[in-house]
């Protein structure tokens, strides 16, 4: 199969644009495609489309809705070959990886297909004669911002979450990594959604997302990606008085008790952290170990992860793909640099492979100082950093002491512990033995620099509804 043409989508038809950018296969360097951006006559046209959408798709029975989008999320699947293949070429992801997500994205669209029939409201008891109730209604048109990670399951998030509230949106899918968007937009116009309910655009995000804001059809915004662009946006649509969903960065911890299997926990790091080449705003980041199960995961660690291949894709043998851009690659260089001249030791990896594309392997630093940066920031790679800890109290601390606070991960099987981690921890997920951190059903996002508003679960859906309070004196 090769990559496909890259197109946008305003009002349900598809086109591509003169101006156009090279997209780049990570895992050689090579051009992939070309990317057409819209223009600001595109832009418009998209939020005409989207605006004249919402008057029939926000009236459409919900049992109409959840139709056309289990028609949307079969189609994707029926699709998955050619989508998974076409995001291992623009993203760089193991064809393995590439597939799950396009199973996340199903799974997503089927949860938020359902859950767009029960947004309730409620009845408000009040006085004798007065009826109080309270209704959601969708916001209106949404300005959607996704990433490059997550090509097809973070915007699926935002297109499934708007439609089935009932939303239309405009896409700007991620103009290094376009294809899922592409095909998700495609999955949902194939389906039957109309004309102009969901809309697609690449180009400078910059432009876009100053273009789209300000306008007052636009009801609101929702962004993926990093904490600087997430803050930015967020203040374009304070100004403007839109709403934001803002889902943003993470350096997660995880915190392994004393009653932990250090070979257990090694192993399931070692893959968790290898997921999208820790290309992950969930990606297992910083490991406070407990001193009595140090050395024993730290070494286990290193040799779990010394066993990831890394490698093209598409090689069926690789169970990392290269960074997806080199950006990301100069960025763990520089992390791994600086947290080794404050005295971190190298237990695994640590250097750039030496060949085309933008290879780095899984690496395990250990005894990494405090004030390492990759410990304040976000890495976004596979990097993981482990120190000791005593006492229980204190790694929590630790664990809090940084700006971001969406994910976190421990392991122990005392309910005293679990309980203290669950009450203690800043975190939006905290996922205790295991390392899931976000599903279809349950709602996931972060506190303090790592955003605000939910994805996925009831409250996931509600994110896209005001509520109108309506009292009826009889
Ligand atoms: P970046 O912040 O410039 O870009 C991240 C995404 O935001 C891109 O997809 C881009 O299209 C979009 N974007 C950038 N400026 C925008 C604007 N003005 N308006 C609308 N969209 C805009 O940086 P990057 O180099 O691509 O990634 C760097 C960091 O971003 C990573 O280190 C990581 O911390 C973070 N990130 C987080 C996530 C996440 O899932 N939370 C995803 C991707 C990147």
């Amino acid at each position: 199969m090769s990559y496909p043409e890259i197109k946008l989508c305003i009002g349900g038809v598809w086109k591509t644009s003169t101006k156009r950018t090279p997209i780049i296969n990570p895992s050689s360097g090579e051009s992939a495609g070309e990317l057409p951006h819209a223009t600001t006559a595109d832009l418009d046209a998209a939020l005409d489309a989207a605006v004249a959408a919402e008057k029939t798709w926000s009236r459409t029975a919900p049992a109409e809705r959840e139709t056309i989008m289990l028609r949307a999320a079969a189609i994707l699947k029926d699709r998955t070959e050619d989508i998974a293949r076409a995001v291992v070429t623009d993203q760089g992801k193991t064809l393995f990886e590439a597939r799950v997500e396009v199973s996340t994205a199903h799974d997503r669209i089927m949860w938020d297909a359902a859950e767009g029939r029960r947004l309730y409201g409620r009845i408000v008891p009040s006085r004798p004669g007065l009826r109080q109730m309270v209704t959601r209604h969708p916001f209106g048109v949404v300005a959607a911002f996704t990433p490059w990670n997550y090509p097809l399951a973070s915007p699926t998030r935002k297109v499934a979450g708007a439609l089935a509230a009932g939303c239309t949106i405009i896409l700007k899918g991620a103009e290094e990594t376009p294809s899922g968007a592409m095909a998700l937009v495609q999955a949902f116009v194939d389906a039957g959604v109309p004309a102009g309910a969901v809309n697609l655009v690449f180009g400078t995000p910059s432009e876009i997302s100053e273009h789209l804001i300000p306008k007052p059809d636009v009801r609101l915004v929702t962004f993926t990606g990093s904490v600087p662009v997430g803050k930015h946006l967020g203040a374009l649509a304070g100004k403007h008085m839109k709403p934001a969903i803002l889902e943003l960065g993470g350096n997660s911890p995880v915190i392994v008790c004393e009653d932990a299997s250090a070979d257990h926990v090694a192993q399931a790091s070692a893959i968790a952290k290898a997921r999208n080449s820790g290309q992950v705003c969930v990606s297992p980041t910083r490991f406070f170990v407990h001193e009595a199960v140090y050395d024993p995961f730290v070494r286990a660690f290193g040799a779990r992860a010394s066993d990831i291949r890394v490698g093209p894709g598409d090689d069926p043998d690789s169970i990392m793909g290269p960074l997806a851009n080199a950006r990301r690659l100069e960025a763990i260089e520089s992390y791994v640099a600086d947290a080794i001249s404050r005295g971190a030791r190298v237990v695994t990896g640590g250097k750039r492979l030496d060949r085309p594309g933008n290879y780095y392997p899984l690496t395990v630093l250990a005894d990494v100082a405090p004030d390492a940066r990759a410990m304040t920031e976000e890495p976004f790679g596979p990097l993981a950093l482990v120190t000791p800890y005593r006492d229980l109290d204190d790694a929590i601390a630790r664990a809090n002491n940084v700006d971001f606070a969406l994910s976190a991960y421990a392991f122990t099987d005392s309910a005293r512990n679990a309980a203290k981690l669950a009450d203690d921890l800043e975190c939006g997920a905290l996922a205790i033995n295991h390392f899931v951190s976000t599903v279809p059903e349950a709602p996931f996002g972060g506190t303090k620099d790592s955003g605000y508003g939910r994805e996925g679960g009831t409250e996931g859906l509600e994110g896209y509804t005001y509520t109108k309070t309506v009292s009826h004196l009889t």
